[in-house]
């Protein structure tokens, strides 16, 4: 092999032992893709080499989940995650894996369907600093106020494409392996940016993985979806999501999700009904004129702009939604939407004066169900009415206090606390920013 495995290692042991602070934690960036994993595989194995009382530096393995990424690699980075921390435990290694997710109010669904945020494109990417960047964050943010300093190692490589080197040029500092990160205290180590495609998949498919079993599925999956992965997006320095790659199946920033489309010609078929979902989507981003309001929130109307989604597109959306949810959760047991987000939804709708039909209306018409969702629409509709009648004078005040009563809500539908106060001031300081320079959705 051309690729020098040993020069590689060496180098990561280097960082590893002889780094100018000893106790900053590594934080590995892992989308379970093919980049990623053999970062991971290289620092593991040479991890391996160095002697068990040197190895007290943490490395945290952190893979974001966007609760809208295609079920298929969900599956298998599962499976992957739970080989790697078993195996962790098993070599004694200080590896620790953590998984993240957007928050309840930022999921894909509350703001599109609840919200009515339509469909993201190219210029109005809603999704990626919600769904991806953020979560990873706060996470980062954590380690780093807990250790003082943290180094993220990433998967980039110049290969990729020529966009990409330009990127790793742009931030490389000459004779320097770590780069300062746009967040205080943290630095990127990027270890395989000059592996080649070629080389990557020649050390792939050489190299079993550590924490055991083969590559296999990898290879096969990427066979099948014919399609590179999608990087965990860490900064907007970190080149992009929604280039169809492995990354959420309601993606709408590419014309063609060809990964979707090859993995569903290639014997996967059960994902049609997600394929048709994401082509409804796009075609009520593409007319707004049928599919959205004329008016933004701010009550404006302005020529060539739209507001969001109408009532009915909302309830169109979910309805297709838990129709392919019905049929996917009988034959591969998948949740397309989780009962919190319905409730969220819920409460956006009502406080949207949405009475008209009720998203459990929705749920037991197509589940031939009955889940009693009347107490929280009862009480949801009784608040937003007495909350409409006493700010009669100040209708923006509102929008404010529905936020802060919305943000309540979501952690007590998660049953937690953590994070409300600092969630809370975040809308405040919004308020603030927004009646100096208020904002319009595209
Ligand atoms: S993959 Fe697409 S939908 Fe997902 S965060 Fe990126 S741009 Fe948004």
């Amino acid at each position: 092999m051309a690729l020098n495995i040993q020069h590689l290692e060496n180098e990561i042991i280097d960082q590893y032992l002889y780094d100018e602070n000893p106790t900053r934690p590594w934080i590995i960036g892992f989308s379970g893709g093919k980049d990623s994993t053999m970062l991971l595989q290289l620092v593991w194995n040479a991890l391996n080499k160095i002697d068990p009382i040197l190895q007290t530096r943490k490395i945290y393995i952190v893979c974001n989940d966007t609760l809208v990424e295609n079920p298929r690699i969900v599956k298998f980075i599962s499976k992957t995650l739970i080989k790697i921390q078993k195996a962790a435990v098993d070599y004694n290694f200080p590896i620790i894996v953590e998984q993240t997710a957007p928050k309840l109010e930022d999921s894909f669904w509350v703001r599109l369907i609840g919200l009515g945020y339509p469909a993201p494109n190219k210029f109005y990417r809603w999704c990626t600093e919600r769904l991806k960047i953020n979560p990873t964050t706060r996470l980062i943010t954590e380690k780093i106020s807990e250790n003082g300093e943290a180094i993220i190692l990433l998967g980039t490589r110049s290969d990729e494409s020529a966009n990409r080197a330009a990127s790793i040029k742009r931030h490389e500092v000459k004779g320097q392996r770590l780069r300062k990160h746009p967040l205080p205290n943290a630095y990127v180590y990027t270890p395989i940016k000059d592996v080649t495609t070629n080389e990557l998949w020649q050390y792939l498919n050489q190299v079993p993985p550590p924490w055991g079993g083969t590559h296999k599925e990898l290879v096969t999956l990427y066979r099948n979806a014919n399609s590179g992965d999608c990087p965990l997006v860490i900064d907007d320095t970190t080149p992009s999501c929604g280039n169809s790659r492995f990354g959420c199946w309601v993606c709408t920033v590419v014309n063609k999700d060809k990964s979707m489309e090859g993995l569903i010609d290639n014997g996967e078929e059960w994902m049609q009904p997600l394929a048709d979902i994401r082509n409804f989507l796009i075609e009520t981003r593409d007319n707004p004129e049928i599919y959205r309001e004329q008016r933004r929130r701010n009550g404006e109307i302005k020529e060539g702009t739209w507001g969001p989604y109408k009532f009915e597109t909302r309830v169109e959306i979910l309805k297709r939604i838990l129709k392919a949810q019905k049929i996917i959760q009988e034959t591969e047991g998948i949740e397309l939407i989780t009962h919190q987000e319905m409730v969220l939804i819920q409460y956006h709708w009502f406080r949207d004066c949405f009475f008209k039909i009720k998203v459990s209306d929705i749920y037991n018409s197509i589940f031939k169900t009955q889940i009693d969702m009347s107490k929280q629409e009862e009480k949801f509709k009784q608040e937003s009415e007495l909350l409409k009648e006493s700010c009669k004078q100040e209708p923006k005040d509102v929008e404010l206090i529905q936020d802060l009563l919305a943000l309540q809500k979501t952690k007590t539908l998660m049953i937690r606390k953590r994070g409300l106060q600092s969630d809370i001031d975040n809308r405040l300081n919004q308020f603030i920013e927004e009646l100096k320079n208020p904002v319009y959705m595209n």
